[in-house]
């Protein structure tokens, strides 16, 4: 995946300083290409509305340009731009920077103040921006100070994000759990905002995808298994339970295989419509999601975006991400945290330690015992994101957090976990999280934080109610106010 460097100049200032504006730029985008986590395609200088307007329109409709980052070296009549910026589809960073980050006290004349203009000519650009309603990240600072570079890294990393969702499909065996309300949501809408497509597929589709796994299938996953995991005795080769490891090899080969040959990149199980599964599936799924695929339990296909968005926004770095789901609390006074499971399906990409493979009851769904990986996710930073259907758009909540290690070690807990501290405490944290409607599923992600989501958000137009360390709960109560006043009145009446 790539992004374009476009710089803005005009012909008034004739060819000598166009030539010089041409190696400025070409310089500030080898920095951006090293500094950002993907290839950054520099773009010949922008001197007229015809060339502004065939090159925005292209990165439009190239699949590979995740967005475009703009520069204006010089002064370039923003009239010129409109055009191009009404037309562009991709997300958009406006860098706003200087060739050089010294001005040359000693020797400066009206030479370099007519090439240098920047100050002035990102002014006439942002001020078109503006009146245009044009989604864009503003980044002010020379290119290599790295606050400047993180603030891009972020952008560019919500781009990723922002392209797979565009491309995402998600499939949903089953449909979501009897009467929870939150999981719910219109997926019509889901796909005008986010681009991504969500359809059904009968579950007894699956089944029979299981039933076509071949035994060599089997027996290579069973050997990764036993080279990757500890593998408790009852489920390993000549175990008593071996065949129901055997089974979840095989649901896990068979939702590979189905989501390979569907195109999709993430998918949603649902406990209580099972079909002929003799399994919920447990390892299959949190193996499938370290492979990057997104997934929601209960049928939460909003999650399941979320889960493969993070995935693509954290691509690279250390840390993972994973459905979650806010399960309990320690609430001893100066002591107070979050335990975070899920039934079975927790991703192992948030642990470097060796997951256990057990098998346990599951005291719901009716069906033989299910195989799952357990493991403690490590410490750390972190963040959880949920996604509300409001009923006239979305909403994402998120809450910074502080992945700790558990207080003490849980031997009879038998299912992954995360315990942490949520900003900018438990209290303030589920206040704010309960008055804006947030999920009890979430995307967790120790990859990437809050940086990121704010500019997926600022992409696709979506509210973000960021509960973090500055967060107090009158403000953040007044700040859900404004905002759904904001998102009604900038849809247009
Ligand atoms: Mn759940």
């Amino acid at each position: 995946m790539e992004v374009w460097f476009v710089t803005g100049s005009q012909h008034l200032y004739g060819p000598e300083t166009l030539a010089q504006v041409d190696d400025n730029s070409r310089r500030i985008g080898a920095a951006l290409d090293a500094a950002l986590p993907l290839k950054v395609i520099w773009k010949p200088v922008l001197t007229s509305k015809d060339a502004i307007t065939r090159t925005l329109t292209q990165a439009s409709a190239d699949p590979d340009c995740a967005g475009v980052i703009a520069w204006m070296h010089t002064f370039s009549p923003a009239k010129m731009w409109i055009n191009g910026l009404e037309g562009l589809t991709k997300p958009l960073a406006h860098l706003h920077t200087q060739a050089d980050a010294a001005l040359p006290w000693a020797t400066i004349d009206m030479d370099f103040m007519n090439l240098h203009q920047a100050a002035h000519g990102d002014r006439e650009f942002g001020y078109i921006e503006t009146r245009l309603g044009v989604r864009r990240a503003v980044v002010a600072g020379h290119v290599e100070d790295p606050r400047v570079a993180a603030r891009l890294a972020a952008w560019a990393r919500a781009a990723i994000g922002w392209q797979a969702a565009r491309q995402l499909s998600i499939i949903r065996f089953g449909d979501n759990m009897r009467n929870v309300a939150v999981t719910e949501g219109d997926k019509v809408e889901a796909e005008r905002v986010f681009g991504v497509d969500t359809n059904t597929v009968a579950v007894n589709d699956l089944v029979a995808a299981v039933d076509a796994v071949s035994e060599p299938e089997v027996q290579a996953l069973i050997d990764e298994y036993l080279d990757l995991y500890s593998v408790v005795p009852e489920l390993a080769p000549g175990g008593d339970r071996h065949q129901s490891l055997r089974y979840a090899a095989r649901q896990e080969a068979a939702l590979k295989n189905m989501l390979t040959s569907a195109g999709a990149g993430a998918f949603t199980t649902n406990f209580e419509d099972l079909g002929g599964l003799r399994q919920l599936p447990g390892i299959a799924v949190q193996r499938l999601m370290a492979a990057g695929y997104g997934f929601g339990a209960e049928g939460d296909w909003k999650t399941a975006l979320l889960v493969k968005v993070a995935k693509a926004m954290g691509a690279g770095l250390p840390g993972g991400a994973s459905l979650m789901e806010d399960y309990t609390y320690n609430l001893v006074p100066g002591a107070e945290c979050i335990l975070g499971a899920h039934m079975l399906e927790v991703c192992p990409s948030l642990t470097t330690s060796r997951p256990r493979v057990e098998i346990h009851p599951l005291g719901i769904g009716g069906r033989e015992d299910p195989v799952r990986l357990v493991f403690d996710a490590d410490p750390g930073p972190g963040i959880v994101v949920g996604l509300s259907d409001m009923r006239d758009r979305f909403r994402l909540v998120g809450n910074s957090i502080q992945v700790i290690p558990p207080h003490e070690p849980m031997p009879c807990l038998p299912v992954a976990r995360a315990v942490w501290e949520p900003e900018p405490d438990l209290t303030t944290s589920a206040e704010c999280w309960i008055t804006a409607g947030g999920p009890h599923h979430t995307a967790i992600s120790t990859a990437i934080g809050a940086a990121e989501w704010s500019e997926f958000a600022q992409m696709t137009s979506t509210e973000l109610a960021l509960i973090d360390a500055t967060t107090t709960s009158p403000a953040f109560r007044d700040a859900l106010r404004w905002n759904q006043a904001y998102y009604r009145l900038a849809r247009g009446l």
